[in-house]
């Protein structure tokens, strides 16, 4: 069993329009745009990129937001709810604050003890707010206050058909079940960062989902350095799964495989961090490129929906 991994490094999602998406993050939950940059595959699209004040793994929820893209479906095989951890007592407020700018499908529960806020995103993102005791410093740099700001990732829910070959997977990587409730399996990491939490939600009927915007295109998992990156890759090729080589992301670097139940998972370094490129004051302002794609600033700079 792996001990290398941590909880959450970043979560990212399709969407089909940036200056929504960026309104949504930034002003209705009151995150911090860390960085303005592109997809590495797709340059004319953007990657935005929202968290605490630096970017902290398991703060981290990114976006490629295609212009117009076509919904998902939700079913199977995906990540269905991504929520954030928000501090005790602080759901009334938010419950008023996303009525009164109109979000869909506001509904409160209980999982495993803990009190949550559903909704959903601007393309049908499936979001939950859940209040639990939380140490991490938000950012308050948007107008929500610090009694009731976003901590950063509380956890994220895979909902699959069968359970099984997941469930030992995440075990692998040192998750551990800590509990049962219904069809939903809690899996944590021991001594894990703040966002150390996985749901797996078993749906055996429930059809496989088709990606689109409002979907999770992965989840990424946080590793210290490239070592422990490397001994990760290793043991996962090891056991089967086939890895990508490690990519240079400019503020991480990556691996990445699909599980058994459809989800592609990313396994994500702390290094070097989004203050790599631009001072921490002034973090998510200015377009950010890639080295390769650089030559088409100019191009892109016109082509690219501005999204203040
Ligand atoms: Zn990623």
């Amino acid at each position: 069993m792996l001990n290398q991994i941590k909880g959450l490094h970043h979560v990212t999602s399709l969407a089909s329009s940036a200056k929504r998406n960026n309104a949504f993050f930034t002003e209705a939950l009151g995150l911090r745009r860390v960085k303005k940059t592109v997809n590495f595959d797709a340059p004319d699209v953007y990657h935005l990129y929202y968290g605490d004040e630096t970017g902290s793994p398991g703060s981290v929820m990114t976006y490629f937001p295609f212009p117009n893209a076509g919904r998902g479906r939700p079913g199977t095989g995906e990540v269905g709810t991504t929520s954030f951890s928000v501090p005790k007592g602080s759901l009334k407020a938010w419950a008023d604050r996303l009525s009164q700018r109109g979000t869909p499908d506001l509904r409160q529960d209980t999982r495993f003890g803990q009190d949550r806020l559903l909704f959903t995103g601007p393309d049908g993102d499936a979001f939950a707010l859940v209040e639990s005791e939380d140490e991490r410093e938000p950012w308050t740099g948007n107008g929500v206050s610090e009694d009731m700001a976003i901590r950063g990732f509380h956890s994220a829910d895979m909902r699959l058909r069968d359970a099984g070959a997941s469930a030992e997977l995440l075990k692998f990587m040192g998750y551990e079940e800590i509990d049962r409730e219904d069809n939903v399996t809690r899996f944590a990491v021991p001594e894990g960062n703040d966002a150390n939490i996985i749901d797996i939600e078993t749906l055996p009927g429930v059809g496989f989902a088709a990606q689109g915007a409002g979907s999770v295109h992965h989840i990424a998992f946080a590793v210290e350095n490239r070592a422990r990156q490397l001994e990760v890759r290793e043991a996962l090729l090891d056991t089967g799964y086939q890895v990508t080589p490690v990519i240079d992301r400019d503020y991480f670097w990556a691996i990445y495989f699909r599980t058994p139940g459809g989800v592609l998972f990313e396994v994500a370094t702390n290094e070097p961090g989004f203050d790599t490129d631009e001072d921490t004051a002034h973090l998510g302002e200015s377009l950010k490129l890639p080295s390769q794609h650089a030559h088409l600033r100019d191009r892109l700079e016109r082509y690219l929906e501005p999204i203040e």
